[in-house]
C-alpha cells in the first residue's frame, strides 16, 4: 500500500474510533471528535485533515524492521526519532558488531619501530590474527620499506598494531526509553484508546516525551533477548510480577545485514491500577531483588488493528 493510501486508511480508522470514544470536557459535556486525530504520544489533538501534522509511525522503528501500524503527531514523530531511536539503533548496532567480530575485517595501524602501516585485521575463527596491507591505503615509501624488510629483520617484540572497532554514538538510557515508547505504541495498536488513556500511562507518556528526566524508576524492561521464551510471539500479554498483575509487551528488533533478532519484554500498568501506584512500586522494588516473572496469557485482540473499543481483561 502506498503512504498516502495506507495514512488514509488509519485515519479512516482513528476517525470511526475516536468518534466513539467517551470524552467529556470540563462542563461534564460530551466533547465533539468527529473529524479529530489524537496523537497516542502527547495525546494532542489535530483536525484530520492537517497532513503536514500526522504521520505514519512504525513499530518497532523502521530501521529495526518495524512496520508501519500507526498514526503519531510529526513532532513526537521526529523528536522521538532522534533523540531516542537513534540510541536504540546505533546501539544494536554496537553490539552486534562486537558479536560478529571474526565474520569481517577492521581497520588496524601496525607500528613497527617509527613507522605506521594501515592494515585490514581480521580474526579467524581458528584464533589467528591477520593483517593485510593494502599498499593504496599507504605511503609507497612504507610499503617499499616493508618490502625490503620482509623475511630479513622485522621481529614481532617491535610490531605492536591498534584496530579499531567502529561504534556509533549511542546513550543506553535513551536506547531504553526508545524500547518503552516501541512497547507502548505495540500496546496501543493491540488495546487502542481506550487502554493509553487511563491516567497510570500518564508517567509513561512523560517519560517518552521528556526522556532527560527521570519520570518513574528504572527497570521497565523486564528480560532481553537471553532470557525470552522462544515460543511467545510478539504481542501484549498479562504478566505476573512477584505476584502482581502487570501487561507485558514482547518486541523484536531485526538488524537488516544481520542474522540475529534482538528481543524485549516491557512491562506497562494493568488497567486496574488506576493511578499507576501499583506499577511505580513493581519498577522499584525489581532494581532491589531477582523479581519472579511468569506469564499467564496472550491478551487475545479480535482486529488487531487500533481496536479502541473492546473491554480489556
Ligand atoms: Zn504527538
Amino acid at each position: 500500500m502506498r503512504n498516502s493510501n495506507k495514512r488514509n486508511h488509519l485515519l479512516l480508522l482513528y476517525k470511526n474510533i475516536i468518534e466513539n470514544l467517551p470524552f467529556i470536557d470540563e462542563k461534564g459535556e460530551k466533547k465533539e471528535l468527529a473529524n479529530t486525530f489524537i496523537c497516542p504520544i502527547c495525546l494532542k489533538s489535530f483536525d484530520i485533515s492537517d497532513y503536514d501534522n500526522i504521520t505514519i509511525e512504525h513499530v518497532p522503528p523502521e530501521k529495526l524492521g518495524g512496520r508501519p501500524l500507526l498514526l503519531t503527531c510529526k513532532d513526537c514523530n521526529n523528536i522521538c526519532g532522534s533523540s531516542l531511536d537513534v540510541h536504540l539503533i546505533n546501539g544494536i548496532k554496537n553490539s552486534l558488531s562486537l558479536r560478529n567480530f571474526t565474520s569481517k575485517a577492521h581497520k588496524a595501524t601496525l607500528n613497527v619501530d617509527n613507522m605506521s602501516i594501515n592494515a585490514d585485521a581480521t580474526l579467524r575463527n581458528d584464533g589467528e590474527l591477520l593483517f593485510f596491507i593494502d599498499e593504496k591505503r599507504n605511503n609507497p615509501q612504507t610499503i617499499s620499506s616493508i618490502k625490503e624488510g620482509l623475511g630479513t629483520n622485522i621481529t614481532f617484540d617491535r610490531i605492536s598494531a591498534n584496530i579499531s572497532i567502529s561504534e556509533q554514538k549511542s546513550n543506553s538510557r535513551s536506547a531504553a526509553i526508545a524500547i518503552l515508547k516501541s512497547a507502548y505504541l505495540l500496546a496501543f495498536y493491540h488495546l487502542g484508546y481506550k487502554y493509553i488513556l487511563h491516567s497510570n500511562l500518564d508517567c509513561i507518556r512523560k517519560q517518552i516525551l521528556f526522556p532527560e528526566e527521570d519520570i518513574f524508576p528504572g527497570k521497565y524492561i523486564l528480560s532481553n533477548e537471553r532470557y525470552m521464551p522462544e515460543n511467545l510471539s510478539d504481542g501484549i500479554y498479562l504478566i505476573s510480577l512477584n505476584g502482581t498483575n502487570l501487561y507485558g509487551v514482547i518486541l523484536s528488533f531485526k538488524t537488516k545485514g544481520y542474522d540475529f533478532t534482538h528481543r524485549s519484554l516491557v512491562a506497562l500498568p494493568h488497567p486496574e491500577d488506576k493511578d499507576g501506584s501499583i506499577y511505580v512500586k513493581e519498577m522499584r522494588e525489581i532494581e532491589k531483588s531477582t523479581p519472579i516473572i511468569s506469564i499467564k496469557a496472550r491478551l487475545s485482540v479480535k482486529n488487531s488493528t487500533i481496536c479502541g473499543l473492546q473491554n480489556l481483561p
